[in-house]
């Protein structure tokens, strides 16, 4: 029998990927947008990308494109759009005054059974949901792009949210074949960007590091893909660090293909480092604790040299910039095509993980 509705509100990148996967399990699907002809790109663009999937054999759900699409439908009201849904999912810019009207909005036209759900990748609940008076049934479900191929979300709450809200979204995800991981409470960046961008800014400080003369391989890129793993009671956050990063030197890919296999498809962000401690001399102390024997005083070492926060802008902008677009030219028909790929391998990578 049909599951009930979703009501996905803003249906640029965030909001189509979501509506793929709830349709992908069956749920009826209300896509509203502020701008009427965003939701008509979006349903031409959703139709184009499902009937693709199907043809190369990877569409998720058990029915056809055809049969998904037709539970996808453009709104151009929002109580309309939300009426009627059991969850609703947020997926406008994120600006947090506009994300704060758009759910006083909400919480006018929310029964007391919705989920009210934000896509918000850093802004904190307790600022998104403040003064609600449905506040208990507001949490933040933040996505990792494209959430159709990345199943993390990281579920994030407000302190006065009902532990029914979360457990009711934690089961949605699941539902929807994603891997859902609860933060007990809220924390600026939540887990995933935290660690993000932890790699991000020492990223951007080795490039401000490196002398000015320099060469950069044309080959030079950073790209990250955590995915969290459910093993029991445990949520276990798997980092797959893809780095080739260079400054003066090349980081090998084995770093990339470490975090991979170790880190990223059987364990913790730990587990690599865990791995790598030999057994101690009673073989009792091996793994990790004698891998912070070990390399303890050095971590602590290496990580009191990093430097502050970068700017982000500038002419460290500008060089990144460039030496990411010799390898792809940021125009929107070459950024298309890398996306198109990137969602190729993603999904190759999930079933690869799946037969593990
Ligand atoms: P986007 O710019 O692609 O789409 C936003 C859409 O919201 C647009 O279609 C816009 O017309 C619409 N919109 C604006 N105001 C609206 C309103 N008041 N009511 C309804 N629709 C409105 O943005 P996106 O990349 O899809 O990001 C959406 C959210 O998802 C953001 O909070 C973002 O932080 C989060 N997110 C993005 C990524 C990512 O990599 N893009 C990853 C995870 C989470």
């Amino acid at each position: 029998s049909a599951p009930g509705g979703v009501a996905v509100v803003g249906s640029g990148l965030i909001g189509r990927s979501w509506a793929m996967l709830f349709a992908s399990a069956g749920f009826r699907v209300k896509l509203f947008d502020i701008e009427p002809r965003q939701v008509t790109d979006a349903l031409v663009s959703l139709r184009k990308e499902m009937k693709m999937l199907e043809l190369s054999g990877y569409l998720k759900g058990e029915l056809g494109a055809e049969e998904q699409l037709s539970l996808i439908s453009g709104c151009s009201d929002l109580r309309e759009a939300v009426e009627g849904a059991l969850h609703v999912q947020e997926c406008v810019p994120e600006n947090l005054e506009l994300k704060r009207k758009l759910f006083a909005q909400l919480d006018k036209i929310a029964d007391d059974h919705v989920i009210l759900s934000s896509s918000s990748s850093c802004l904190l609940p307790s600022k998104l949901f403040a003064g609600l008076a449905h506040v208990k049934q507001c949490l933040v479900a933040h996505p990792v792009n494209p959430p159709y191929y990345v199943p993390l979300v990281e579920l994030v709450p407000h302190p006065e949210t009902a532990p029914a809200t979360v457990d009711r979204t934690y089961a949605l995800m699941r539902r929807v074949g994603q891997s859902p991981v609860r933060l007990l409470r809220e924390i600026d960046g939540f887990a995933l960007n935290r660690l993000q961008y932890a790699v991000i800014a020492e990223a951007w400080r080795l490039v401000e590091m490196a002398s000015p003369s320099s060469r950069w391989p044309p080959a030079w890129h950073l790209g990250i893909v955590v995915q969290p793993l459910i093993s029991g009671a445990e949520v276990k956050m798997a980092a797959c660090f893809s780095s080739s990063l260079s400054c003066e030197q090349r980081v090998p890919p084995k770093v990339a293909a470490r975090w991979g296999n170790s880190s990223g498809l059987k364990g913790s962000p730990f587990s690599g480092h865990r791995e790598s401690g030999a057994p101690g001399p009673d073989l009792l102390r091996g793994g990790m604790l004698s891998y912070c024997d070990r390399y303890g005083e050095g971590m602590k070492r290496v990580l009191k040299t990093f430097g502050p926060v970068p700017e982000f802008s500038g002419a460290t902008a500008e060089k990144v910039h460039q030496a990411m677009c010799v390898k792809v030219p940021d125009d929107a028909e070459h950024l298309a095509a890398r996306r198109a790929w990137r969602d190729g391998c993603l999904m190759r990578l999930a079933q690869l993980k799946h037969q593990l």
